[in-house]
């Protein structure tokens, strides 16, 4: 019997858009893809949701953007590790009202499959169904490589180490207040650099460098706010860390705001996906990798008892700093 959902027509449809790559020896068609990592390597493994008004909004986001934003939120956690992309599987829910008309499915892989030809890594796999109700849902999950034993993690930092983060923070968060305010002023290009929410560009190869070249201690990617990652860090890593305010990189895209929604952005802004990472003091850190910038922006401490695990310095005052990360719209 036919599907009544089309769900063979939607898989051919994905299929016919993939290309062959060294690490997939097999990719979409059978039970399972089979893939090759490269010798004395571990795998590294990530798995992310992209739900319907949780991350975000048909009126807010193309379907470009949506597909974009599914992707990179898995290549920005291979990042994190310093590892390379092998492959990517996409699990899909639609409803029936999007599976009939193929256009939101087209947008959405042109988005996808963009960022995915931008840094080589294959769609290897995934399934596909009806949604059970109106929203979409897909679920990403990208397998990637690193040298046995030298992926970055979150809890190599020390007392005495400096942290670094990439690129400018809070251009996410401005982007969002603005596209809820406004949202048919962003009717922007696919993979668009300069709107950080929309197209947000996972800093892969900064990643795989700094492993490299052995110059991180630690390393998480900005997801949930400087706040909160890098309270997350502290924790791994048992330290405690101090920011220097007007050290942090302001986005331009966050330069017009007020003050005080500035410093919520720079402090509590999600969704940046830049990499915070820290240094031993003697590691000398180049301004920039692959053109990407990176600014010192504080250093890690020991943890004292009854002392905060984060603050933040302002000229001569210290504050505590709680982490205050971003929620998604719920
Ligand atoms: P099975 O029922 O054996 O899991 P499916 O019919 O679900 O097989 O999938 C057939 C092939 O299509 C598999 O190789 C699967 O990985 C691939 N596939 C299904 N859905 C997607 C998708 N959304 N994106 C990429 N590949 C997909
Ligand atoms: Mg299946």
């Amino acid at each position: 019997m036919q599907n009544p959902f089309g769900e063979l027509r939607i898989i051919d449809r994905i299929r016919a858009r993939t290309s062959p790559s060294n690490g997939v020896r097999l990719g979409i068609g059978d039970d399972c893809a089979i893939l090759k990592p490269p010798p004395r390597h571990e795998l590294l493994v990530t798995t992310d949701f992209s739900l319907e008004d949780r991350h975000f909004r048909r009126q807010w986001h193309s379907p470009a953007s949506i597909g974009h934003r599914t992707l990179a939120r898995g290549l920005s956690d291979l990042a994190a590790m310093g590892a390379k992309p092998l492959a990517a599987f996409l699990s899909l829910a639609m409803p029936k009202s999007i599976a009939r008309n193929p256009r939101w499915l087209d947008g959405f892989l042109d988005g996808l499959l963009a960022l995915a030809a931008a840094h080589n890594v294959p769609l290897a796999g995934g399934d596909t169904s009806q949604s059970p109700a109106e929203a979409i849902l897909a679920d990403i999950i990208l397998i990637g490589s690193a040298p046995a034993g030298r992926a970055l993690r979150r809890s190599g930092a020390h007392p005495g180490d400096l942290l670094y983060c990439t690129g400018a923070l809070g251009g996410a968060a401005a982007e969002l207040a603005a596209l809820s305010a406004s949202p048919r002023k962003f009717r922007t290009a696919t993979g668009d650099a300069d709107h950080p929410h929309l197209f947000p560009q996972p800093r892969l190869a900064v990643g795989q460098a700094l492993l490299r070249r052995r110059l991180a201690t630690a390393c998480i990617d900005l997801s949930d706010g400087l706040s909160t990652d890098l309270a997350h860090l502290c924790t791994a890593s048992n330290v405690a860390a101090e920011l220097d305010l007007a050290a942090l990189p302001l986005h331009p895209l966050a330069a017009t705001i007020d003050d005080r929604a500035q410093i919520t952005a720079l402090l509590h802004g999600g969704e940046d996906y830049e990499l915070l990472f820290t240094a031993a003091p003697t590691t000398k850190i180049p301004r920039s990798i692959a053109g990407v910038p990176f600014t010192r922006i504080g250093r890690i401490l020991t943890p004292r008892k009854n002392k905060s695990q984060m603050s933040i310095l302002t000229g001569k005052d210290r504050f505590e700093l709680q982490p205050h990360g971003w929620e998604h719209f719920a």
